[in-house]
């Protein structure tokens, strides 16, 4: 049986209505996580793994991957390393395409990469400006765009964008805050676009995660991190800062099968509610 959408297109059944009866299982799937050779992105990459996805580990330099490549093959899971600029078409279309010749097409994508270059209007050149939004929003665009064709045959699919707290407003952010918030309306897009096609799009929200970009941060401001981290803890309601393991632990429901009828959300990830 099959039905037909609103723009006329015919659906098979089980992309409109899951099957009745038990929560599905995770069979095994390819991911992509990208900026994956530290912090969250690792984080991430070693959840899905252990969910049993095999892995392409992509990020700026192929040889920057290499820990978390060997901390997922350990544990006997499968992954590779893959350098690519997010921001770069046809790196970008090279590193989707490895991935898809040596693990199989990618039916997994978390828009993860990320940089900053912090500073108030005033000091903030066209080049911070446009090095954050290349390589967050159009990293995020390109990635989505060459995955979706993989996605598409297999009438199956997970993207998941990383934005932030910032997305709200953020002093000495501009950049950033415009891109974390442009990946919320891109993520909700795409949701409405490639749902008929069985693929859901979310973005996770995080605050304050420990990793090398908050130690930059701290740095840029002059304090230690440990007095920074301390600061921040006092003003979460769950009173600490966040693990990146808390923020992939999202992730991998949202990029799991029983998260098949979530779709064009934000979840923040922040230890209380944000507004
Ligand atoms: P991180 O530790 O700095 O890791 C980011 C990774 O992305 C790095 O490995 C970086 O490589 C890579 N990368 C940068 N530009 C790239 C490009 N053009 N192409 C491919 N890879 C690139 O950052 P994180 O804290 O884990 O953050 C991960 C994501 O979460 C980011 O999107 C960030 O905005 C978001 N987020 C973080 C926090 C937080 O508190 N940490 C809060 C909210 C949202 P290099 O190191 O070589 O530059």
């Amino acid at each position: 049986m099959s039905e037909t959408t609103h723009s006329g297109r015919q659906l098979r059944d089980e992309n409109v209505r899951p099957p009745a009866g038990e929560m599905p299982g995770n069979p095994p799937r390819v991911a992509i996580v990208t900026g994956a050779a530290r912090g969250i992105g690792a984080a991430t990459a070693r959840r899905l793994a252990a969910d049993g996805m095999a892995v392409g580990i992509l990020d700026l330099d192929a040889g920057s991957c290499a820990a978390t490549v060997a901390a997922i093959t350990d544990a006997g899971g499968r992954a590779i390393a893959v350098g690519a600029d997010v921001s770069k078409d046809d790196q970008v279309e090279a590193a989707v395409g490895t991935v898809a010749a040596e693990l199989g097409p990618p039916a997994v994508l978390v828009n993860n990469a990320g940089v900053l270059r912090d500073n108030l209007l005033f000091k903030m050149s066209e080049d911070d400006w446009d090095t954050v939004l290349s390589v967050h929003l159009r990293g995020a665009f390109l990635m989505s765009r060459s995955v979706q064709k993989h996605m598409v045959d297999q009438r199956y699919g997970r993207i998941v964008n990383l934005s932030s707290s910032s997305a709200l407003g953020n002093r000495g952010q501009a950049n950033y805050s415009a891109a974390k918030a442009g990946l919320q309306g891109l993520t909700k897009t795409l949701a409405i676009e490639l749902g008929p096609f069985g693929i859901t799009v979310n973005a996770v929200a995080p605050g304050f995660i420990a990793t090398g970009m908050t130690a930059a941060t701290a740095a840029r401001l002059g304090v230690t991190f440990e007095d920074f981290q301390a600061t921040v803890a006092a003003q979460v309601p769950v009173r600490r800062i966040g693990e990146v393991d808390d923020v992939a632990y999202v992730i991998s429901f949202l990029a799991s099968e029983g998260a098949r009828y979530v779709s064009g959300q934000v979840i923040y990830v922040a230890g209380g509610p944000l507004s």
